[in-house]
């Protein structure tokens, strides 16, 4: 119970059985499920408003425009930037990631200079680096995380020799999607200016969970994903200083991101337009901004509370189980745990869980670096969000001990 309401009851999709058995959902740091006024926000949009943004002079256009451009809005609020102008809309962090590598990066990158990432980083925030680095001539390097089951989060003394004058972007992600292990971000944005270097922070498992305040984060980029929030798939944005994001050339280009086309050459208009070539991803903005009101509504600091909880309990029922490796810090964390199972695959665990009604996800996380150095092949997640409970982990724990009995794992 959160905020004193049954939070449960207001996600349709959770009142479903799976195999027989009520649905417990524990892969929320894949994608969280919506609650019915979201639902009900894209549904309205398609049924009133449906209307494409921007050119039109009809009342619907209007509406749609209007409609998109509050969202903008409301997510400058959200993450209290201090301009709607600094929020470009994407289709979610990966392509938030990339805008900035393909645009900035293309345009600032040269041999010999560095971009700096964590050994945690999703391949989201990771593999669009090495792609343009390869392009530019520049050199990737990876601030190391510390302990056998990366227990010790980012080595932060090793710092001191990876952020040199040559760092021209450090990217970094707030919470770790397979260790839950929370970044001190304000701190490593704030090191990272010290040497002249931008930022760029993932918030994608932070964003839905705890409030997430670009002025207090001194960060120059942040970019997240409105499915993991309890918004909708295919809508996401990218943050931005608005002067770094009007001096970065466009990154797609066609309709909406234009001042004068000629048939010699075209030039472009500010941001966000410069950004979002092409009809953009209209109801999933507007029911964006529903699903921020949502959970403003709920309360992120109280979010950030029961998700933690949540989780604590579950690593410390988990400990328990013989034979078990538990990745991330053992105190605080995120909403979220992994682990590994001696002898048995996570694949296994999540079939057998499935059949529990248990969702959980098992594989590398799109973490392959981190698991590489790890020594796993794989981990298993269990990661909570408004609706789950205490009951849950029980649910869970009963379904793991089942399938520790069934493996014969000592
Ligand atoms: N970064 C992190 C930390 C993530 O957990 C994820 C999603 N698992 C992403 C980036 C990518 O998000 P999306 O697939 O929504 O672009």
């Amino acid at each position: 119970m959160l905020a004193g309401r049954d939070i449960r009851s207001e996600f349709p999709t959770l009142h479903q059985s799976v195999g027989g058995r009520p649905l417990v959902y524990l892969d929320n740091a894949a994608t969280t499920h919506k609650p019915r006024a979201v639902i009900d926000a894209l549904t309205h949009y398609y049924e009133r408003d449906n209307s494409n943004v921007h050119r039109g002079l009809h009342a619907l256009s209007m509406r749609a425009t209007d409609g998109y451009e509050a969202a903008r809005a409301r997510a400058a609020r959200f993450i209290d930037a201090s301009d709607p102008a600094e929020i470009v809309f994407t289709r979610g962090t990966t392509e938030s990631v990339n805008l900035v590598a393909q645009s900035w990066g293309a345009a600032h990158l040269k041999p010999g200079d560095v971009v700096l990432l964590t050994e945690m980083e999703h391949h989201s925030n990771l593999v669009p680096w090495q792609v343009i680095a390869q392009r530019t001539g520049a050199t990737v390097r990876y601030l190391p995380v510390l302990g056998a089951n990366a227990q010790g989060g980012l080595d932060l003394h090793a710092l001191d020799s990876l952020l040199t004058p040559q760092v021209k972007l450090f990217a970094f992600t707030h919470i770790s999607n397979t260790l839950g292990t929370i970044n001190p971000a304000a701190e490593l944005c704030r090191r990272a200016r010290e040497v002249g270097a931008l930022t760029l922070v993932d918030a994608a498992q932070s964003i839905g969970h705890e409030p997430v305040d670009v002025q207090a984060l001194g960060c120059d980029f942040l970019a997240f994903s409105g499915h993991k929030m309890a918004g909708p798939t295919g809508i996401g944005v990218l943050y931005g200083r608005r002067a770094l994001l009007d001096a970065m050339p466009p990154w797609q280009t066609g309709g909406g991101m234009i001042s004068i086309v000629e048939f010699s050459g075209s030039r472009w208009k500010p941001s966000p337009e410069r950004f979002e070539a092409g009809t953009p991803n209209v109801a999933d903005a507007i029911a964006l901004h529903t699903a921020m009101d949502y959970l403003d509504e709920i309360g992120r600091p109280e979010i950030a509370l029961h998700d933690h909880a949540l989780a604590e309990a579950a690593y410390t029922a988990l400990a328990e189980l013989p034979g078990i490796r538990l990745l991330g810090p053992a105190g605080r964390r995120a909403g979220l745990v992994s682990f590994a199972l001696r002898d048995v695959h996570a694949h296994d665990v999540v079939t057998f869980a499935d059949q529990d009604g248990v969702a959980l996800r098992g594989g590398h996380h799109c973490n392959q670096p981190l698991m590489k150095k790890l020594g796993l092949p794989s981990s298993v997640r269990a990661s909570f969000y408004v609706y789950n409970t205490p009951a849950d982990i029980d649910v869970l724990m009963t379904s793991l001990r089942k399938i520790v009995r069934f493996f014969g794992t000592p």
